[in-house]
């Protein structure tokens, strides 16, 4: 039976690397404990509706399901919790974004979403003034850390895991490229640089995420991530002031009580230019495919395509003209 290797722990490598094993296909995973990629900085949040305008995520009702599904079974077979549903609190500034929100409920495509949960009775004195605010459910939060660090520990005792670096020149067969940024292998993966905050918030004690002028994440130490920024030119992955000052103020703009930063994360998350991710074949005589191009929703998209991709080579089934290098 035909074995492949997977370069890359990151989501996609991780979530290309289970569905292999789950089938007896993973020859290995490659990745090294000293270096990270997107993954390790995301907030792990998975939210149905983002964006000014409340729209709704791209085929939400077939991912989210599938990601929950996939992430209990890991969870199950690891006996470890890594993964919850979050309610999402959006403030609307402007009456204009508080009938957007009006007209989204009244749509059956967004019932599903749609929270009725009162608002928190003290919230409004930790909040600037607001128009308006309502609860999105359906969404989900993990702590990616503890994923990721069991994921591999898993694969290490099945022999599975090489905590190194793949050599790219070697030849090799049968291997499948999740390398983010860090190795696109002429994809057309663009960079995005974000950046977050990690803040100490004494007033606020909150079990959803505040999405306002800054999206505030609560964490399981108390600690709350703000974030995040897009930016599409930058020169390395390092903090940038700007970017750190700019989430401050957005944070000062949403939030009337005190806060103290005390730590900011920076990574590039390798998106594309129509925004759908990049599954299939890179080099048909060297068996090489690649599951790239997550963009700003990895934690969503991987589980879904990871499976596609694999069910793919293993069965031949097709890939979705949407996704496909070939596109
Ligand atoms: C600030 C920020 C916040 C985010 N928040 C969220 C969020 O809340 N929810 C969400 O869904 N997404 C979020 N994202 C996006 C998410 O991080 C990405 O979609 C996702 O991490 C992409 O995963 P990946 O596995 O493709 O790439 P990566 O995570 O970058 O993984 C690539 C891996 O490949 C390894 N690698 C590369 N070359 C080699 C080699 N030759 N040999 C061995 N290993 C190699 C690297 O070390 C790296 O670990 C966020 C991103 C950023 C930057």
């Amino acid at each position: 039976m035909k074995t492949y290797t997977v370069v890359g722990g990151g989501i996609a490598g991780l979530m290309t690397a289970w569905f292999l094993h789950k089938k007896n296909r993973l020859e290995a995973i490659y990745q090294p404990t000293e270096s990270k990629g997107a993954s390790s900085i995301a907030a792990g949040v998975i939210n149905p509706i983002t964006g000014k305008r409340f729209a709704k995520t791209w085929i939400a009702d077939t991912l989210f399901p599938f990601a929950e599904k996939t992430y209990q079974e890991i969870e199950q077979t690891l006996s470890i919790s890594f993964f919850s549903p979050i309610e999402v609190m959006r403030l609307a500034e402007t009456m204009e974004q508080e009938n957007d929100w009006h007209a989204r409920t009244q749509s059956d495509s967004f019932a599903s979403y749609i929270c009725t949960k009162a608002v928190p009775k003290n919230i409004y004195t930790l909040l600037q003034p607001i128009a308006s605010s309502f609860f999105i459910k359906g969404g989900y939060k993990l702590a990616v850390e503890t994923l990721s660090e069991n994921l591999l520990c898993y694969f290490k005792s099945e022999k599975k895991w090489v905590d190194a670096h793949f050599d790219t020149n070697k030849i090799s067969n049968n291997v499948i490229f999740c390398t983010g940024m860090m190795n696109q292998n002429a994809l057309p993966v663009i960079g995005v640089k974000g950046h977050y905050l990690v803040c100490e918030m004494p007033d606020l004690t909150v079990d959803f995420v505040v999405h306002g002028h800054a999206t505030i994440i609560p964490q399981k130490n108390g600690l709350y991530r703000v974030g995040s920024t897009y930016q599409w030119a930058f020169e390395n992955d390092e903090i940038e002031k700007v970017q750190v000052d700019f989430l401050t103020s957005g944070l000062k703009k949403t939030l009337r009580c005190e806060f103290k930063v005390i730590d900011a994360l920076a990574g590039i998350r390798p998106t594309t230019a129509d925004r759908r991710p990049l599954v299939g074949c890179i080099d048909v005589s060297k068996k090489h495919f690649a599951l790239n191009g997550l963009g700003t929703k990895g934690y969503s998209l991987a589980p879904y395509f990871a499976d596609m991709l694999v069910n793919h080579l293993t069965t031949d089934s097709a890939i979705i003209q949407e996704v496909s290098i070939a596109r």
